[in-house]
């Protein structure tokens, strides 16, 4: 039986973030079990609380945010794709400001800031969400979609009209039952275009951006001096957003995702959409009395244990 897990001690970071430019304190804390992802604001007055549940993304721009009233958190798909990769389930993310610090642009901080808290299993079983059929959404030409599949797969495609961008770059298939997440996406960084930081810059948004936390293009190339961490940073990065927005579920998924030029927007629809579809999903646990359930639970916990046993890996 797969357990649910939390963290053994609570742990915090600093950095600045994105949009707002301001410097903004993340604290993880213990959760007990069942309790979920919370994420909390404590430099309100009266602190408020956000569960994570699809339904509570409230926009999609840009990045997610989810929010209560009025009260909202910024920017939470990459922490989010960090607590998935590591098979956490219940936790509580504070925040002393509207969103959350950028660090450098991809999860690689907030997945060694999880391991410096230390993993922690706790004694109920861990629910999976398991995709049963078939279910889409689109907009315009763009896709996003689950299927049956014995895994979890993300098979994404990207497609955008610009020098730096090159076919065979643009598409990345990744079983996380088989790969490593902390090797294959975990440091591809978020990127924006020149004018488009501009224009943002203008709006009052992007402050806190800089080479130092994103991958920056002009209408020809890359501006970063290092040029890119993997030659397909751009979909791989997509697929870190994509791991952290499906987490909203608060369930890790056995299905394959697959997406063509999806962003945060298409994403929620179609977590929104298999939600409403009771039908074509289920919340199980990987009971080992089930051959096939246990063969996949034996391959979640080669993946859960690259964080819990091991040191996390040297990447160059
Ligand atoms: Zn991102």
């Amino acid at each position: 039986m797969i357990l649910q897990r939390t963290i053994k001690n609570s742990v915090s970071t600093r950095g600045v973030g994105l949009h707002t430019g301001e410097k903004v304190t993340l604290t993880l804390h213990p959760a007990n079990e069942d309790q979920g992802i919370v994420f909390t604001r404590s430099d309100l007055e009266t602190p408020i609380k956000i569960q994570v549940s699809p339904f509570m993304v409230t926009e999609t721009k840009l990045c997610s945010t989810i929010g209560v009233d009025q009260f909202k958190v910024s920017t939470v798909e990459h922490i989010m794709s960090a607590l998935s990769a590591s098979g956490i389930d219940n936790i509580v993310i504070d925040v002393n400001g509207s969103e959350v610090p950028i660090m450098d642009g991809s999860s690689i901080a907030f997945i060694h800031l999880i391991k410096s808290a230390i993993i922690k299993e706790q004694k109920k079983p861990k629910k999976f969400v398991v995709i049963n059929e078939l279910i889409e959404v689109k907009d315009e030409d763009r896709l996003a979609k689950f299927e049956p599949h014995q895994g979890f797969v993300i098979d994404f495609m990207i497609d955008f009209p610009h020098p730096a961008f090159n076919d065979e770059d643009s598409h990345v298939s990744i079983d996380f039952f088989k790969d490593s997440y902390i090797k294959g996406i975990s440091r591809a960084r978020t990127f924006g275009f020149m004018q488009e930081v501009e224009y943002l810059r203008t709006n009052g948004l992007a402050r806190g951006g800089s080479l130092d936390n994103a991958i920056v293009l002009d209408e020809y190339k890359i501006l970063n001096e290092d040029g890119l961490r993997y030659s397909d940073e751009f979909v791989r990065h997509k697929i870190l957003d994509a791991v952290g927005d499906l987490y909203m579920l608060g369930s890790p998924i056995i299905g394959k995702f697959t997406a063509y030029k999806s962003g945060h927007e298409l994403n929620n629809k179609l977590l929104r959409a298999l939600v409403e579809n009771p039908q074509s999903w289920s919340l199980e646990n990987l009971d080992n009395n089930n051959i096939e359930m246990a063969e996949l639970a034996k391959n979640y916990l080669l993946i859960a244990n690259e964080f819990s046993n091991k040191r996390i890996d040297k990447i160059q």
